[in-house]
């Protein structure tokens, strides 16, 4: 798909403020930090349009873009951080899991993980959700320009090894790196293949 607009739309404190659900959307979520705005700088071939490197716990807001005036990319607030007090920690997740489990248009969920790190109980329990709750989603490694490539494939057959605990199939798989631009033009043609826009 080449990406000929992306536009800002706005900001939501709740699913109900979101835009009218008129649109295919596909949101993208993931840790703090886990390279999410990066990536979808490196995928739309945008500098800033989702924002890096935000203060963690300042702004939980669900933003919407709107693609090729087509279908909206949501960048999703990051869940399970760490400086943050319990309760604050429970509103985040409220926000987010009535987002997912509300919004009608959402075709797909990409959830971000850092291709440096083992399975982390709280990625594992996320997407554990999303299982319960039907939710279709795929995995993104991000970062992996930092491994060697060796590295990385080891990485990705352990976290394959963990979901297949609790999994029959796994999700879809997708490798990235923002530094390197990899991996985005993948999920752009997956996309495009679930959708005619
Ligand atoms: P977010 O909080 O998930 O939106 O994460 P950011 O996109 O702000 O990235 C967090 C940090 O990781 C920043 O310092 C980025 O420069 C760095 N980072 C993000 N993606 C990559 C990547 O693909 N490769 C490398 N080497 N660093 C990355």
């Amino acid at each position: 798909m080449v990406i000929k607009t992306a536009e800002f739309v706005k900001s939501s404190g709740r699913w109900q403020d979101c835009p009218e659900p008129n649109l295919p959307e596909y949101a993208f979520i993931g840790r703090s930090n886990v390279g999410k705005s990066s990536l979808i700088n490196a995928m739309l071939n945008h500098k800033d349009l989702a924002k890096t490197s935000q203060t963690p716990g300042k702004t939980q807001l669900i933003n919407h873009f709107i693609i090729n005036e087509s279908w909206y990319l949501t960048d999703l607030p990051g869940y399970g951080y760490a400086r943050v007090s319990k309760s604050m920690r429970r509103d985040f997740e409220k926000i987010i899991t009535n987002y997912i489990l509300n919004r009608k248009n959402l075709v797909n969920l990409f959830v971000l993980v850092d291709a440096r790190h083992t399975p982390q109980k709280i990625d594992i329990e996320f997407i554990e959700w999303c299982g319960e709750n039907g939710v279709p989603f795929s995995i993104v490694f991000t970062k992996s320009d930092k491994l060697k490539p060796n590295t990385v494939i080891t990485n990705v057959e352990d976290y394959k090894t963990e979901l297949l605990k609790t999994w029959e199939d796994l999700p879809e798989i997708y490798v990235t790196s923002a530094e390197k631009k990899l991996g985005g033009d993948e999920i752009l043609k997956f996309i495009s293949t679930t959708n005619q826009f």
